[in-house]
């Protein structure tokens, strides 16, 4: 990339400019999708409401780009219907086309048609309008997104953090009801994610468009999502708000997904299960249950020696604001990892533990139900 398009390159426009479009909201009903002995998806149902940005969550291959080509229509699912504000455009009875959805794309990799300047290959996505109203809209989105005075430039003239942008400007220009994105930043260097991401976000916002946006990565899906759909092999596991997923996580492995837990083992007995850190309360579970018990490194708490469980620093990683502590208690196999702001962890070798209530969690052994 040449010095004069890096000159001022990462300057958004200004917020509020963007225009607004007419969200429509989504419906997924018992949607199904398999690529022959493949079952991509498994009876998935969810509703995203309009102006709402939504997060497709999961590991690699668990089904976020087929429900988002089955959004757009690229794909057919197999069996389970789409609405659109209520009326189905895809299902046993009914295919609109994705030209005929309003429904705008961003792709990992931009897909910007490389022999189109980027004024082309905005107003690409404008066609049905007159040209004068066509390149007013196609201004409008540049501008919004900064890039105004990149109209004549080729996409291969322009960075990474720029082809999203005009990316950006070409989904939003034609006012989509819904915006799908599939991975859009993962192609972007850390420090220029950060940037990318806020501003889009702004955008979004402002346009108020139904947005769903896929991400493998929780954090990233934290930072944006109004609410988060988590998926596993196909299955919808769990949909709320990114607090409801972290604090009240589905499952064992929904919560180890949104960071590292320290896991232990007990059996139920009158409302308690009793581990070697102590009993925590487990009201749902009956007596003689088997269940697994996750604590967060940030619930573990340390005192002075005497108050509380008794435990010993076995290492200390500092991590700049945080330090993370291995702790060696009596009865437990593997060190207690606890996550300290670095002004509250302690100087002292022998310590007092105890536990944040909202950071444990109890769920039924996974052994002892499958
Ligand atoms: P990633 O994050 O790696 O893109 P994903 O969560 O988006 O993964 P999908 O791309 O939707 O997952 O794939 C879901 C499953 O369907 C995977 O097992 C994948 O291998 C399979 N699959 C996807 N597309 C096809 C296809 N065209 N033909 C055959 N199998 C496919």
């Amino acid at each position: 990339m040449s010095k004069r398009l890096q000159n001022g390159a990462d300057r958004w426009g200004e917020r509020g400019s963007a225009g607004v479009s007419f969200a429509a909201s989504l419906t997924f009903l018992n949607i199904s999708h398999a690529f022959g002995a493949v079952e991509a998806l498994k009876d998935v149902s969810l509703d995203v409401q309009s102006g709402e940005i939504l997060c497709l969550l999961g590991q690699s291959g668990c089904g976020k780009t087929t429900l988002l080509r089955i959004t757009a229509g690229i794909e057919v699912q197999t069996s389970g219907r789409l609405l659109l504000n209520g009326i189905e455009v895809s299902g046993p009875d009914r295919f609109i086309p994705p030209e005929e959805r309003n429904i705008g794309l961003v792709f990992q990799d931009y897909a910007l048609f490389p022999h189109l300047n980027v004024l082309k290959n905005v107003t690409f996505g404008l066609r049905k309008l007159p040209p004068d109203e066509a390149r007013k809209a196609a201004m409008t989105a540049l501008s919004r997104v900064g890039l105004d005075h990149y109209t004549d430039k080729y996409p291969h003239m322009l960075s990474g953090g720029q082809q999203q942008r005009v990316a950006l400007a070409r989904a939003i220009a034609p006012r989509p009801a819904v915006l799908l994105m599939d991975e859009p930043f993962s192609g972007l260097d850390n420090n220029l994610r950060d940037k990318v991401r806020a501003e889009t976000l702004a955008v979004l916002r402002e346009t108020r468009t139904t947005s769903i946006f896929v991400t493998h990565d929780p954090e990233e899906a934290m930072r944006v999502a109004d609410r988060i759909a988590l998926l596993r092999e196909g299955h919808l596991i769990q949909v709320g708000t990114p607090d409801d997923l972290y604090r009240k996580p589905a499952d064992m492995e929904t919560a180890k997904f949104f960071g590292q837990v320290n896991v232990l083992t007990g059996t139920v007995e009158s409302g308690y299960v009793k581990t070697p850190l102590g009993r925590f309360p487990a009201p749902h579970f009956s007596n003689g249950e088997n269940v697994d018990v996750c604590i967060r490194p940030q619930g573990v708490m340390t005192d002075s020696r005497g108050n509380g469980l008794e435990g010993r620093v076995i290492s200390r990683q500092f991590l700049g604001e945080l330090d993370l502590l291995e702790l060696a208690v009596e009865g437990l196999d593997v060190p207690l990892i606890a996550r300290l702001p670095a002004e509250a962890s302690p100087r002292e070798r022998d310590v007092g533990i105890r536990f944040e209530e909202s950071a444990v969690l109890v769920f039924p052994r996974k052994d002892a139900i499958s």
